[in-house]
């Protein structure tokens, strides 16, 4: 998000203003000299701005997720050009290729690691559901060792497509209440992967 937030009823697009792209402001009460909104629209706006991923890339997906970073695409355009291969600084962790059944304990302790609140995004067949390894030695989806939260299809999938699965984490981000990570459906949820959390 760049400048002032721009006050709108919708809070998806962007205006462009000039040479930068701004992030519209939530939903709120303006007059003249203010703008009011609740704390989980303002913060809720600051998270999906500003998604640090953590790439978890094994093979093939991981190259199209390069060709997203590069110039054409630009995923700093999301606020997500910050990426960190250290659990602690990250919020998105996005898994793009073959998951081995090995290295399923290694992803669940990378997402354990991962502070709250934070997403995950599917990219690719193969962590997805295994694509077309369907075979003892491949993790058949990442969804059987760590939630996720967008999937996204295709063998590989395109740029826009993980562009697109990106954009669906932040209106998650966007929407989520600050409280839902703290909700018994999120502890179940956890717990139902043998996630630790915290009291
Ligand atoms: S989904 Fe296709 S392109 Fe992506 S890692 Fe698997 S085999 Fe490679």
């Amino acid at each position: 998000m760049f400048g002032n937030a721009v006050p709108s009823s919708g809070n998806t697009k962007f205006i462009r203003t000039g040479m930068v792209n701004q992030a519209s402001a939530p939903e709120g009460i303006e007059g003249q000299g203010f703008f009011a909104t609740s704390m989980d629209k303002a913060i809720g706006l600051a998270r999906a701005n500003s998604l640090w991923p953590l790439p978890f890339a094994t093979s093939c997906c991981g190259i199209e997720f390069m060709a997203t970073m590069g110039a054409n695409y630009d995923l700093a355009r999301f606020g997500s050009e910050r990426l960190a291969f250290t659990p602690r600084q990250t919020d998105l962790l996005m898994v793009m290729g073959t998951i081995s059944k090995k290295m399923g304990p290694i992803l669940k302790q990378v997402y354990d690691q991962m502070a709250e609140p934070k997403w995950v995004l599917s990219v690719g067949a193969c962590a997805c559901s295994g694509g077309i390894f369907d075979t003892y030695s491949v993790l058949q989806g990442i969804d059987k060792v760590i939630p996720v939260d967008v999937y996204v299809p295709g063998c590989p999938p395109r740029p826009e497509q993980i562009i697109d699965g990106l954009m669906k984490i932040q209106e998650l981000a966007k929407s989520e209440t600050l409280r839902r990570r703290d909700s018994d459906d999120y502890k179940k949820m956890l717990e139902s992967y043998n996630i630790e959390t915290l009291k």
